[in-house]
């Protein structure tokens, strides 16, 4: 048995036979009724919008010996003629292959003679705007002296293309994009004739994919046919996509919008691992947080009536965000999605990505990447309650965040700044200990300086509940206070922990 594939096996057959585009075959079914259809139509529109369908419908109109109120009627010879295949007397022709100027030339030849078997003779001829100049004019001559007995139905997705010159010759007609609705009545019906069952979700979700082209969608649910082996679940639609899901998607951006970076990460890489695309995960992501975005301003009806999807189940989890937060991730995500063209690691662009929300603030520089990291890091830390009572070596590190912060807090960038580049080496009950490589020799030497250790002073006094005093020294030189205790474990600095944390994104972003 020969196979046919399923948008060419349900093409429209007559007037109402399609889906959407009521205007139109309403207008042509009423001109081929009353006898005054043109000799040249032009149909404009995206793809798999059903302009192919509807010249050929309307070319089998015209030439049905008992039309049915301008429909043809499917039983006559010259309609079985059309269905059993199609008739001599009907000649598509692509532009995109066919574009030169002899391709019209013997076209126009054609066209001399008389239809052999039909009322007329009708010249379909698709991709219009890809014909040369010459083959335009070639065409123009051909409109200008028209056959009584042939039909012209030209067929582009570039009306802009086309000459005013043939443009003012034909009849117009825009085709829209097919509205969810009627899409998902249509694929429900071949679902029905194929004898497959359905979820209406998974029909309501290839729709969502198709962009408005019917065929495609048709084309996306053969595909999901295959892959499901059985009924058409909103789950099978998915896999064939290649699709997270709402669900999903939600999953992942929950952790993210609660801070909880390290459990988003992990889900994205379970999700990479199942070899989904990181463009289409962009996609998702950027619709889900549109869809909240719109929940907020639509009631659920509206907003499914406009997105085709209900965010119903999914607005609660996000009430805490404002609408800017929403937006600055909308930003976020759909400049990152936009650079991923030309990165060299898509994962890295969709975790830096995660990376600004998680932290609620942009990466605008590679300053500003250090900070972000931190305050993520040092957030976590404010947030938990230290012992007061003595400053255990275990909470050190704590302690000196907590320092960081502060000094940030109070905008002594610089002293915060050349404490970054410090390790904590030791602490006892008045001092603590700096050790720096040697190539920090000026942070050493600044951080020794009076301006700076007043100022720490004043911030240990804070922070530790005492004045403690802050020594600086290189690596390898000789210690001058022997410390009381030694850190057990050698304390990062917050750069290291930074490219840590950061891995291949930090040397892409020249931390130093
Ligand atoms: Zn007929």
């Amino acid at each position: 048995m020969s196979y046919l594939a399923l948008y060419r096996k349900y093409r429209p057959q007559d007037f109402l036979d399609f889906a959407g585009q009521e205007e139109i075959t309403k207008s042509l079914q009423y001109q081929v009724k009353t006898g005054t259809f043109g000799h040249c139509y032009i149909f404009s529109g995206i793809r798999g919008t059903g302009k192919t369908s509807m010249a050929k419908v309307l070319a089998k109109a015209v030439n049905c010996l008992d039309p049915q109120e301008g429909n043809p009627c499917g039983r006559c010879t010259s309609c079985l003629m059309f269905q059993n295949g199609g008739s001599i007397d009907v000649v598509e022709m692509d532009a995109a292959s066919n574009n030169g100027v002899d391709d019209i030339r013997e076209l126009r030849e054609n066209a001399r003679f008389l239809p052999a078997t039909n009322k007329y003779k009708v010249y379909i001829i698709d991709e219009v705007q890809m014909l040369s100049s010459s083959a335009f004019n070639a065409l123009l001559k051909t409109l200008e002296e028209p056959s009584p007995s042939v039909l012209f139905i030209l067929a582009t997705t570039e009306l802009h293309k086309i000459p005013e010159t043939i443009l003012s010759r034909c009849m117009r007609y825009s085709f829209r994009r097919i509205q969810r609705d009627a899409m998902v009545a249509r694929l429900a019906k071949i679902c029905e004739m194929e004898d497959v069952a359905y979820e209406t979700a998974a029909l309501e979700l290839l729709a969502e994919h198709s962009g408005g082209a019917l065929r495609d969608a048709i084309s996306l649910m053969e595909k999901s046919f295959a892959m499901a082996r059985g009924d058409l679940t909103v789950q099978s639609v998915q896999e064939s996509l290649g699709l997270l899901g709402r669900d999903r998607t939600h999953e992942l951006l929950h952790g993210l919008f609660s801070g909880d970076l390290d459990g988003a990460m992990l889900h994205l890489g379970t999700v990479l691992s199942e070899g989904k695309e990181i463009s289409m995960i962009f996609t998702e992501i950027l619709s889900f947080l549109r869809g909240l975005l719109l929940a907020r301003l639509m009631d659920d009806r509206s907003l499914v009536s406009y997105l085709g999807f209900s965010m119903e189940k999914y607005k609660d989890s996000y009430s805490h965000l404002k609408e800017e937060e929403l937006l600055l991730a909308i930003k976020v995500f759909d400049e990152a999605s936009r650079n991923l063209r030309m990165s060299n690691l898509p994962r890295l662009t969709l975790e830096m990505a995660m990376v600004q929300i998680a932290t609620k603030r942009p990466i605008q520089a590679k300053v500003e990447v250090k900070k972000v990291v931190e305050k993520r890091q040092i957030q976590r830390i404010v947030e938990e309650e230290i012992p007061k009572e003595s400053v255990e070596l275990a909470n050190v590190q704590l302690y000196w965040e907590r320092l960081l912060e502060n000094l940030k807090k109070e905008r002594k960038m610089k002293v915060y700044a050349l404490l970054l580049e410090g390790i904590v080496d030791c602490i006892d009950e008045e001092s603590i200990r700096l050790i720096f490589r040697p190539e920090y020799k000026f942070h050493r030497d600044t951080i020794m300086e009076k301006e700076s250790q007043d100022i720490l002073a004043e911030m240990t006094k804070k922070v530790f509940g005492k004045r403690m005093q802050i020594f600086a020294s290189l690596e390898g030189e000789e210690k001058k206070n022997e410390p009381l205790e030694e850190v057990k474990e050698p304390t990062e600095t917050t750069a290291d922990r930074l490219r840590r944390l950061m891995g291949d994104a930090a040397d892409r972003l020249e931390i130093k």
